[in-house]
């Protein structure tokens, strides 16, 4: 019978039309990704503000865009700290790989999702950035 789907379709039509949206009125709204969400990379901090990054190299070594670049310092104490770290923002992939491969919890993925910009150069994430990301997170 050519009736039935037909009115099968305009059932699903009417309770889809009373039920609740499950768009939202990006960007007013904004959702909360979800916990498994790997966005914007930021930089672990320790009390002084400072990143806990070891500049071990890890990182770079897993990277499979090699979009980090990492110039190492050491502190008179014969610590290491990064001088300098990068990511290309337009190079990732957002694997995760970077985070996963860090023995310190240093770089991580955080829950960002805006990343649109006007200039290719504002792309970079420097280690600045990474630092000022997500203040008061985690
Ligand atoms: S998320 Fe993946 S592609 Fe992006 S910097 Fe980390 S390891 Fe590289
Ligand atoms: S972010 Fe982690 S894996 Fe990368 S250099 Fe620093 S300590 Fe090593």
């Amino acid at each position: 019978m050519i009736v039935l789907p037909l009115l099968k379709g305009l059932w699903l039509t009417l309770r889809r039309f009373f039920s609740k949206p499950i768009t939202v009125q990006y960007p007013d709204v904004k959702r909360v990704p979800a916990p498994r969400w790997r966005g914007m990379h930021y930089f672990d901090k320790d009390a002084k503000g400072e990143t806990t990054c070891v500049a071990c190299g890890l990182c770079v070594a897993v990277c499979p865009s090699n979009c980090i670049y990492l110039e190492i310092g050491e502190r008179e104490d014969g610590n290491r700290y990064p001088i300098r770290y990068e990511i290309d923002g337009l190079r990732c992939i957002f694997c995760g790989y970077c985070q996963e491969a860090c023995p310190v919890n240093a770089i991580r993925l955080g829950p960002g999702y805006e990343y649109v910009k006007y200039s290719r150069a504002d792309f970079t994430l420097t280690k600045e950035s990474l630092l000022s990301m997500y203040e008061g997170k985690e």
